[in-house]
C-alpha cells in the first residue's frame, strides 16, 4: 500500500472513531512514524499531506531532518539520553518523552525559546516502559515552572499490547484523567491541553478516550527495517 492509501483509510477510521463520542476530526494530529522507514518513504509521507514525523531515535531523526527540513512539523517520541538534547533541540518542535528532572534541566539549558513537550507517564505500571507513575506527575509538572524554556502541553502513555481493548482503554482513560487534573490547575507554564496516545493497534480507543495526537508507524508509512 502506499502512504496516501494508507492515510485516507486511517483519516476514515478517525472521523468515525470521532463521531462515536461527538468530537471534532480537526482535534485529532496524525504523527506519522517512521522510524521502521527510509528517508524516501518520510518524503512520500510529506507528499500525501502528512505535516508531522516522529522518531524515537536521535540517528533516524538527523537522518530525515536532514532531507526533510522544516517541511515537516517535527516530534520527538522516545527515550531520550541528557547528553543528545544539544544535537536536536533546535530542530524538534515537540518532544513527547519528558520523564525525569535532569532532562528539563538540560532541555531548559540549552534551549533558546519554549519547547513544547509532553510529559510521558507510565500508567500500566510495566517495568519496559519509561515515563512517570501517574501518582507522581502532578508535583513533577508544578515543579517544571522554574524552566523558562519548557511548556508542558500533555501527556502521553503507550498502552500496553492487550487483546482485551478495556485494559487499553483503561490506560488511556486514566491518562485523560490526570491531564484534566494538571489542566485544572491552569498553571501558566502548563496549560497540558494535549494527550499523546494510540498507535496503529489502538488509535480507535484512544481517540474515543480523548486523544489529541495519535502516534502511527506501521498501519501508515509500513515497516521496512527495525
Ligand atoms: C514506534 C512507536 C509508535 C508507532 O508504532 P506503530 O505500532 O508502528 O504504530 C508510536 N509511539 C512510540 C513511542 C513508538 O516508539
Amino acid at each position: 500500500m502506499n502512504v496516501e492509501e494508507n492515510f485516507t483509510s486511517i483519516k476514515h477510521e478517525i472521523q468515525q472513531a470521532c463521531q462515536r463520542v461527538n468530537r471534532k476530526q480537526q482535534e485529532v494530529s496524525i504523527i506519522a512514524v517512521t522510524k521502521y522507514v527510509s528517508v524516501e518513504r518520510a518524503q512520500e509521507a510529506i507528499e500525501s499531506g502528512i505535516q508531522h514525523l516522529g522518531e524515537n531515535r536521535l540517528e533516524g531523526f538527523l537522518n530525515k531532518y536532514e532531507a526533510i527540513g522544516d517541511q515537516a512539523t517535527w516530534h520527538f517520541i522516545g527515550t531520550l539520553q541528557t547528553r543528545k538534547v544539544k544535537d536536536l533541540i533546535d530542530h524538534v518542535t515537540y518532544i513527547h518523552s519528558l520523564d525525569r528532572k535532569s532532562l528539563a534541566k538540560e532541555i531548559n539549558k540549552r534551549a533558546n525559546r519554549k519547547v513544547s513537550c509532553f510529559v510521558q507517564v507510565n500508567i500500566s505500571g510495566e517495568d519496559s516502559k519509561h515515563g512517570l507513575p501517574p501518582e507522581e506527575v502532578v508535583s513533577f509538572v508544578k515543579n517544571l515552572s522554574s524552566y523558562t524554556n519548557i511548556e508542558v502541553v500533555g501527556l502521553m502513555t503507550m498502552a500496553p499490547h492487550s487483546e482485551d481493548s478495556s485494559v487499553v482503554r483503561a490506560i488511556f482513560s486514566r491518562l485523560r484523567e490526570v491531564k484534566e487534573e494538571i489542566e485544572g490547575k491552569e498553571w501558566p507554564h502548563a496549560p497540558c491541553h494535549y494527550l499523546s496516545m494510540g498507535m496503529s493497534n489502538d488509535f480507535e480507543i484512544a481517540i474515543e478516550e480523548g486523544a489529541t495526537h495519535i502516534r502511527i508507524g506501521s498501519k501508515l508509512v509500513g515497516h521496512e527495517y527495525d
